[in-house]
């Protein structure tokens, strides 16, 4: 069947589902984020695992492996290269199956071991970060609450991970977080400019230690989560990301 125009994808699963798969295939390790004149270019396509409408030689094949029962589930979702997926759509095997099936719950486990609110919508943890971040204190500038050092010293990847995954941030959340910010009571300009300084100061102080922006980038969702008591990881990163795309941080690395 073709795999091409057969539903909608709740269009908020595609930054969970890239960010999971850290933006590149989970099965070739081709990056699932272009970049043409600055703009950022699809290059993934979202996969059902069990078919969305199996044939009647998946139905047989298919019968006894482990499913869920909504194929438009964020779990039966990944998100695969163009070339990945179209290979693996044509699958009437077991083994076929399996094979993505546990590709999914690997990618599933590691992310979820890295933020274990994943069960709360990304949107309402956007809205209880920035509902805090609203009540933070800006007349003070704390210091900062951690070691940069060891920030730096867990930050393994190369940068261009850094730049896919606030892309896919910006692409997908940039409008949400522009909206929610206007939508907090009694935030106004000035309120909003606070903010974004207090972001640029902590930006600043860490880009004068020399770190990279990795480091600058991890050590901004830290603040955001320490100054709002929150345990929402991703959620913290796309306001980060927010704020790199409104241009208080990097403004260099998603023009
Ligand atoms: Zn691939």
């Amino acid at each position: 069947m073709s795999i091409a125009k057969r539903r909608n994808i709740t269009p908020n699963f595609d930054a969970r589902l890239l960010t999971e798969a850290n933006n590149l295939c989970p099965f070739c390790g081709k990056r699932l984020l272009g970049e043409k004149t600055g703009q950022s270019v699809k290059l993934y396509e979202i996969a059902h695992i069990y078919p969305h409408s199996p044939t009647s030689e998946q139905l047989v094949a298919l019968e006894n492996v482990p499913k869920y029962n909504d194929a438009e589930s964020f779990e039966n979702l990944i998100a695969l290269c163009q070339d990945c997926h179209t290979k693996q759509d044509f699958h009437t095997t077991a083994e076929d199956y399996m094979q993505l099936y546990n590709l999914k719950q690997k990618i599933m486990g590691e992310s979820k071991a890295m933020d274990s609110a994943s069960n709360v919508p990304i949107e309402t943890q956007i809205g209880d970060i920035l509902q805090k971040l609203k009540s933070v204190d800006t007349t003070l500038i704390s210091p900062l609450s951690y070691t940069p050092v060891a920030v730096e010293q867990k930050i393994g990847q190369e940068n261009s991970l850094l730049r896919e995954k606030v892309k896919a941030f910006v692409v997908q959340y940039f409008p949400f977080v522009q909206d929610m910010f206007g939508q907090l009571d009694g935030i106004g300009k000035q309120k909003f400019d606070k903010i974004a300084t207090e972001v640029k100061l902590c930006f600043q102080s860490m880009e004068e230690q020399g770190l990279s922006q990795e480091a600058v980038f991890d050590g901004i969702v830290k603040w955001i989560k320490s100054k709002t008591q929150s345990q929402y990881g991703i959620a913290c990163e796309i306001i980060v990301a927010f704020f790199i795309q409104n241009c208080e941080v990097f403004d260099e690395i998603t023009k």
